[in-house]
């Protein structure tokens, strides 16, 4: 096989590994090799454009979102942005209803003296413009709010949480059950962020932008275990999982997955927006409909069935690493044989299993080459 001598070795091609490689690139002018096992480059967030111009998300719907301005301006100089603000409907009882459940919500299934009652109520007890959890909701002494509390309970949380993770609320860990608030606010938008939009281009053509640069290599349809015995590197940076790296040594860290089904339907539209969450009907946890991203025009959609499903090595991907006590110990005896290896650096989603947006992979990866390459 082929020797490579590089300064640096990047395992996985997703926004994590893209963003170490530019800027190594670009700002050291290093030579890099970045691997991907998959055939294509953008990781989770690939998309592609179909025979109809629809965009597709092959991993799900993907949304960028955030506050850091240094993120936004960095990946600004790739691409430009179609202004989108996302907007998530859940069925429930035969309606689309804003998600998180706000004021608007309560309004549409309530009638009007008892939304009166709850919106004041609400208002009263924790202010205007606040997400409240909705664990912390129960625990309110008030019956209405109770009642408030009990119905956004059933109604949103509990039937989604059980199809999403496979368990209980309660065995779930708070950093979980937490993203899931009431919102006491008129503001349909699922994030409240200063800058999201859409790479206007897509997310892999931003990618592809990000790795033009002669001195990155990219392979793809290569693992780690494929090409480690035939590279001398500087440094190492691996974005694949943990666990994997070490041989599975310590027992396997469990993930969370999806199953997709893609459907082309032959009409304009299905949906009212990109995204319809099912808590209580059906097998699915939600519907995604790809063109309202960037408003691709065309007479045919695009809609996804996304099915929570339990991580298996060979069947399925790692999406969402499962939070618990457990599950911490056992990525900490990673870690701790992560931090005797020297010049390599485990990072990103599976590199430190953690689940990341987007932009805190970037943001973390900025910081990180700054870190490695200090000195
Ligand atoms: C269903 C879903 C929806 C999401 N939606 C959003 C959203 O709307 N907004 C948002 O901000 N974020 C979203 N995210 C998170 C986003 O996908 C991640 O933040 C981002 O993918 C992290 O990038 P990464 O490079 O760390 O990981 P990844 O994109 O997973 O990249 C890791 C890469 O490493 C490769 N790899 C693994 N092992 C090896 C090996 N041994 N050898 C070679 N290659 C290997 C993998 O094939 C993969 O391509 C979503 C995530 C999921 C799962």
């Amino acid at each position: 096989m082929e020797r490579f001598n590089i300064d640096n070795l990047i395992v996985g091609c997703g926004f994590t590994g893209i963003t170490l490689a530019n800027k190594l690139a670009d700002c050291l002018g290093e030579k890099v090799l970045i691997i991907d096992v998959k055939d294509h480059i953008a990781g989770n967030c690939y998309d592609y454009f179909d025979k109809n111009g629809i965009c597709v998300h092959q991993y799900g719907t993907h949304i960028f979102h955030t506050n850091n301005k240094r993120v936004w301006d960095y990946l600004s100089q790739f691409t430009k942005w179609y202004p989108y603000q996302h907007k998530v409907r859940g069925y429930i009882d035969g309606q689309e209803v804003p998600i998180p459940f706000n004021l608007n919500s309560i309004h549409q299934v309530f009638p009007e003296y008892l939304a009166n009652l709850l919106e004041k109520k609400l208002i009263d007890t924790f202010g205007f413009n606040v997400k409240v959890p909705i664990l912390e909701l129960k625990k309110t002494g008030d019956k209405d709010l109770l009642f408030l509390a009990e119905y956004v309970y059933d109604k949103v949380f509990l039937h989604y949480t059980l199809k999403q993770w496979g368990m209980k609320p309660e065995d779930l860990d708070m950093s979980v059950t937490g993203r899931v608030p009431v919102y006491i606010s008129r503001d349909n938008r699922y994030f409240q962020d200063k800058y999201q939009g859409i790479p206007m281009e897509g997310y892999t053509k931003l990618a592809q932008k990000m790795l033009d640069n002669p001195k990155i290599e990219v392979k793809l349809k290569t693992s780690y275990q494929d090409i480690k015995s035939c590279v001398n590197y500087k440094r190492l940076y691996y974005t694949g999982p943990i666990d994997e790296f070490f041989g599975f040594t310590e027992g396997e860290l469990p993930y969370r997955s999806l199953k997709f089904d893609f459907v082309e339907l032959n009409k304009p539209y299905f949906q009212s927006g990109a995204c319809i969450n099912y808590p209580n009907n059906y097998d699915f946890t939600r519907i995604g409909e790809y063109k309202y991203f960037l408003d691709n025009q065309s007479d045919k959609t695009v809609i996804s069935f996304e099915y929570p499903q339990n991580f298996e090595q060979g069947k399925n991907e790692r999406y969402y690493p499962i939070i618990s006590k457990e599950n911490e110990d056992l990525y900490q005896k990673y870690l701790s044989k992560a931090q005797k290896e020297k010049n390599i650096y485990f990072c990103g989603r599976l590199g430190g299993y953690k689940y990341l947006n987007m932009d805190q992979a970037i943001g973390a990866a900025l910081e990180l080459f700054e870190q490695s390459t200090r000195g």
